[in-house]
């Protein structure tokens, strides 16, 4: 694969470098989804949670930017769609702030996949 030079981040001020192709570096990669609370609102597969899981989950996905923190880890940017519990409710996991992240579909499916083993 062809070594692309860096550039700077878009965001003004901002002088950290990344590779080209993206324009954002992770810090600002907010800017780059353009993640909106009610990009997300139109797909609530939350119901049967209530109105104060989808509250808390709006929050999460406000606090994580709206992208996939599994994803980011790994330096990649992801849309966020859903709210994933870090250590799963069936281990003790609380509903708490901390023990959740924001996640894409397909890191989720593999996150619940594997917990299935
Ligand atoms: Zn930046
Ligand atoms: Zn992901």
């Amino acid at each position: 694969m062809p070594t692309r030079p860096m550039r700077p981040c878009k965001h003004r001020g901002c002088s950290a470098l990344v590779p080209g192709g993206k324009t954002y570096c992770m810090q600002h990669a907010c800017e780059e989804v353009k993640w909106k609370p009610d990009a997300v609102r139109g797909n609530r597969h939350a119901r049967g949670y209530g109105s104060a899981w989808a509250k808390r989950r709006d929050r999460i996905l406000l606090r994580d930017c709206g992208l996939c923190q599994v994803c980011r880890r790994t330096g990649r940017v992801s849309l966020a769609t859903e709210v994933d519990h870090i250590v799963p409710k069936a281990q003790g996991g609380t509903d708490d702030d901390a023990n959740l992240q924001s996640i894409c579909h397909p890191c989720h499916a593999t996150k619940t996949g594997g917990e299935r083993r």
